[in-house]
């Protein structure tokens, strides 16, 4: 399989997720291991200097204490503080950005969970992420999957970013059609 990366858009143009290629391998390992049951994990990455494009270098195993079933994913915290400090104190120095999905079913958005859960994570002080990213996995065939990419800007508002740049995958299908609400963003994130 080979899988690079994938870049999303934001509909303005001004910010861009870059998910690089090991933590796309690993979603897709953790996906295929078990497709009846959900799980997820976070993700790990940096910001670009001038905040307008997220990089994602790792997504991470769901930790020892997450919960789940054929539709539903609680993500445990075991171990995830002593992981960020470690990454924080690596070269290059990565933080939390995010989380990450796998939904069983081909229902590549947020439920209403999911929705909850990025809404805590954005007023949690723990993880200095006021516009966190979520990613969703799902599968649309034999071996094919696609991913959803969401960021969660202050406010309550959702908002999911195109695909723009998929050239390098093969094996991995993805779309980038969304129904996403425009918005407004001007901000940059504050992860
Ligand atoms: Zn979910």
């Amino acid at each position: 399989m080979i899988v690079r990366s994938l870049t999303f858009e934001d509909r303005a143009g001004s910010f861009r997720v870059v998910i690089g290629d090991r933590a796309l391998k690993h979603m897709l390992h953790l996906c295929a291991a078990d497709p009846e049951r959900e799980t997820g994990g976070i993700l790990i990455g940096f910001y670009s200097n001038d905040f307008t494009t997220a990089h994602v270098v790792e997504a991470t195993s769901p930790p020892r204490d997450s919960k789940s079933g054929p539709d539903w994913f609680h993500r445990g915290t075991e171990g995830l503080e002593a992981m960020l400090r470690k990454r924080w104190d690596g070269e290059p120095r990565t933080h939390y950005i995010g989380e990450w999905h796998f939904h069983t079913a081909n229902i590549p958005w947020p439920s209403a969970q999911d929705l909850k859960q990025m809404r805590a994570v954005a007023q949690d002080a723990k993880y200095n992420c006021t516009e966190p990213i979520l990613v969703i996995v799902c599968p649309v065939g034999e071996n094919q999957w696609v991913f959803r990419s969401y960021v969660f800007h202050s406010g309550d508002l959702t908002e999911e970013l195109h695909l723009v740049d998929y050239s390098e995958l093969e094996r991995a299908d993805s779309r980038g059609q969304n129904s996403a609400e425009p918005t407004g963003r001007k901000e940059r994130p504050r992860c």
